[in-house]
């Protein structure tokens, strides 16, 4: 299991200016991580030779992620509505490729929100669509595409991991993967263990979240179960730290995820002791193997 170990910039900085880019890619270099994942709240802005000179000058990978905005949700039955997601997502993959960005995940397929109404099968139609022309696209690049699994009050499309598998099959792009993420496994998965595994080869991606997004190891998910199976399906991609506190603050961001509380003061101590331990327990579970 030689994966990646990755942090999300907001660990460090709600600012993505030139200087909040730079300054978490040092940070998180600093924690020990392999790899950052930069938000592309908004790609059109982003400045993505800022963050390839600052990912570079450390010695890091990167990745991006984002969910789409209301008025940009390609699983809208408007399609003024699709197509500014469209372009949305167009311009995020463009960010991704100027940075030097190994993949692009995140909830790429839909408005990650409350919705107030299930899914409709044509907005779905709509989405599949969508993400089909993006994955076609990432290809030409050399991007990975990977697709998040949240909770069902941050989107109606993907849930759990088997939504996903059906998601993709409908789609029919072999090279797009499922991104799952244990904070919220742990809300609408049976166990943090047999999706995991169900999901196997279409595992790309993978967020590390406690319950509350703080600390790592002072809430509920069940992270021995989670590291067992990553081992067991022999997970090779980035596993990356994701903590969300009202200490660090992206306007857009953390009003979007229900960051009302104050979970941690201190990004770089939260960051360092998030890389010790995942990697203590990649570690500890590769012993399994000797028993
Ligand atoms: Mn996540």
């Amino acid at each position: 299991m030689p994966s990646l170990i990755g942090c999300h910039a907001l660990v460090f900085t709600g600012d993505f200016d030139a200087a909040g880019i730079e300054s978490s890619a040092r940070r998180a270099r600093q924690a020990g991580f392999d790899l950052i994942e930069y938000p592309l709240m908004d790609p059109f802005t982003f400045d993505a030779a800022a963050a390839r000179k600052a990912v570079e000058a450390v010695g890091l990978k990167a990745t991006a992620s984002l969910g789409l905005p209301a008025e940009a949700d390609v699983s809208s039955d408007d399609p003024d509505i699709v197509d500014a997601g469209r372009r949305l997502l167009d311009a995020a993959l463009e960010r991704t490729a100027e940075m030097g960005g190994l993949q692009m995940v995140g909830v790429l397929y839909g408005s990650m929100r409350k919705h107030m109404a299930p899914a409709t099968s044509s907005g779905i139609a709509n989405s599949v669509a969508a993400v089909a022309t993006l994955a076609d696209k990432a290809d030409t690049l050399g991007i990975k595409l990977s697709l998040e699994v949240v909770n069902r009050y941050e989107s109606n499309i993907i849930n759990t991991g088997r939504q996903a598998l059906r998601y993709l099959a409908d789609m029919g792009r072999s090279q797009v993967s499922v991104h799952l993420d244990t904070y919220h496994m742990n809300i609408e998965e049976s166990d943090l263990f047999q999706p995991i595994l169900d999901t196997g080869e279409d595992l790309g991606y993978f967020h590390i979240g406690e319950s509350h997004r703080g600390y790592l190891g002072t809430g509920s998910v069940d992270f021995a179960s989670t590291f067992r199976a990553l081992d067991r399906i022999d997970y090779d991609g980035p596993i990356v730290f994701e903590s969300f506190s009202s200490a660090v603050v992206s306007a857009t961001l953390s009003n979007t995820l229900g960051i009302w509380r104050n979970l941690w003061e201190d990004g770089d101590h939260l960051a360092a002791h998030a890389n010790r331990y995942i990697r203590d327990q990649i570690t500890a579970v590769r012993t399994i193997a000797l028993h």
